[in-house]
């Protein structure tokens, strides 16, 4: 496995590798044996599917996609389904490794997934991406399943191609299965809160972050990079927070406005233009003029292996809030360390969406829809409590945020492991 690769003449580093090597560090840091790092390594299971698709032109064109399974000892996997030209399958795997420790961090009975498709959606007709997304369901159903394997929406999906993967499954199973997926629209059993989850629960992590580190978030500036799902709704609630969002990036440019940005007109603009560039009389920029912003909060919220050696020195943010999986690369973490930014990690900072994932899960099992002020009281007592022990485990373990994160996830592994009577003699180093 190549640690580095060059892509779009940019060098990149593997993520697989990455979270290969921070589980192992958490693996000996933990004194476990050998064989759980053997275990946790690699995925349980992965399956490549060939998806042919008619295109409207006549033409037909054979996609890729596929699935990674990293462990189940914790519960069926779940994770996102990503539709990107860069989609390949050691993203994949690292993706359902971050899902794993993340539902072991927040405290719910999920393994780790994840699944792709190499595609530019941007290239294709909405009738197009349904037939991909049905094909997709119809080629890994024999491994999927409500108590198996549950999708749900990443870069480039929606609920409405939720809506269509579900209307799939039911049709080859032949019944109605609501808790195969998850992030489907309400009227077809999708969570209240669903959609705004994963940006509500980097707010609620950020608002912890600040109260640790004696801040008033009022008054301060955050700048984010991506405006899709996470990135719009993490901005509309740092606004609501008294956080002035005075920049922001999507893969085609940005916007600015060191007066703070007016978040609903920006997301209002960005539906209708399907980018920020442009927005009213703000000034564009790039992720290069982003990163180096003076701002006190920064917020990848777009893509692996943003932050790197190369722009972390830059960075003047005190807190960088990972919304996104796996947005720093270990040097751009060391400097940032280094130079004393609080980092949420992103396997605490961007749970939010699998932790309503998990409560759509169990609402459609009990056949019964909650209101969302309820679904956001929960979410906020898994967020608030998964910070907490995250932090707690850092400060027993006199570590860095990253490195708590993963003796936190690796540990509760383990101790899954140990119950099911895999190891013996083992100890959590902390009560949690
Ligand atoms: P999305 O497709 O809704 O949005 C992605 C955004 O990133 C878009 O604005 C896109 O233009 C932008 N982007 C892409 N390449 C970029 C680049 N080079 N520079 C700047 N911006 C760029 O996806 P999303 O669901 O918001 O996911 C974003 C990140 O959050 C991903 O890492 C994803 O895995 C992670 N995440 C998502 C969820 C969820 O519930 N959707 C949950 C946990 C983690």
């Amino acid at each position: 496995m190549p640690a580095k690769e060059v892509r779009d003449g940019k060098e990149i580093t593997n993520p697989y590798l990455i979270v290969q090597q921070l589980i192992e560090r958490a693996c000996q840091t933990l004194e476990l044996q050998e064989g759980v790092f053997d275990i946790l390594k690699k995925p349980k299971r992965i399956m490549k599917v060939s998806i042919p698709v008619r295109r409207d032109n006549g033409d037909v064109v054979n996609y890729t996609g596929m699935r990674a399974q990293h462990t189940d000892i914790l519960g069926p996997t779940k994770g996102g389904v990503r539709f990107h030209p860069n989609v390949n399958e050691d993203e994949v795997i690292a993706l359902s490794m971050w899902m794993s420790l993340k539902a072991a961090i927040v405290g719910i009975p999920f393994g780790g997934g994840k699944g792709g498709i190499i595609v530019n959606p941007e290239e294709m007709s909405e009738r197009e991406i349904e037939e991909l997304s049905r094909g997709f369901i119809r080629e890994l159903e024999p491994i999927m399943g409500p108590e198996r394997d549950i999708p749900a929406p990443d870069v480039n999906t929606s609920p409405q191609i939720m809506g269509w993967m579900l209307d799939e499954f039911d049709r080859l199973r032949g019944r109605n299965v609501p808790g195969f997926i998850t992030g489907k629209p309400l009227i077809i059993g999708g969570s209240e809160g669903r959609i705004e989850a994963t940006g509500r629960g980097v707010v609620m992590t950020i608002q912890e972050a600040a109260k640790r580190l004696d801040l008033e978030l009022t008054g301060m500036k955050a700048v984010i990079q991506g405006f899709g799902n996470v990135g719009s709704i993490t901005a509309k609630y740092l606004h609501e927070a008294g956080v002035k969002v005075i920049a922001v990036t999507d893969a085609k440019g940005g916007a600015m406005d060191e007066n703070g940005l007016d978040i609903q007109a920006l997301i209002s603009y960005m539906t209708e233009h399907k980018s920020v560039k442009g927005f009213s009389d703000s000034k564009d920029l790039s992720n290069e003029e982003l990163f180096r912003l003076d701002c006190d909060i920064l917020v990848p919220a777009a893509l692996e292996n943003q932050i790197t050696g190369e722009n972390a020195g830059d960075i003047k943010a005190k807190i960088v809030a990972e919304a996104a999986n796996g947005p720093t690369t270990p040097e751009g973490t060391r400097i940032l360390e280094e130079k004393g930014v609080f980092i949420i990690p992103d396997i605490l900072c961007n749970s939010g969406g699998v932790t309503v994932s998990y409560f759509e899960w169990v609402q459609n099992a009990m056949h019964y829809a909650w209101k969302e002020d309820e679904v956001l009281e929960k979410l906020e007592d898994k967020m608030t409590t998964a910070f907490k022990v995250v932090y707690d485990m850092k400060e027993a373990k006199q570590v860095r945020m990253r490195e708590a994160a993963y003796l936190l996830g690796v540990g509760r592994l383990a101790q899954a492991m140990k119950a099911r009577g895999w190891i013996k003699n083992w100890e959590m180093p902390i009560d949690c």
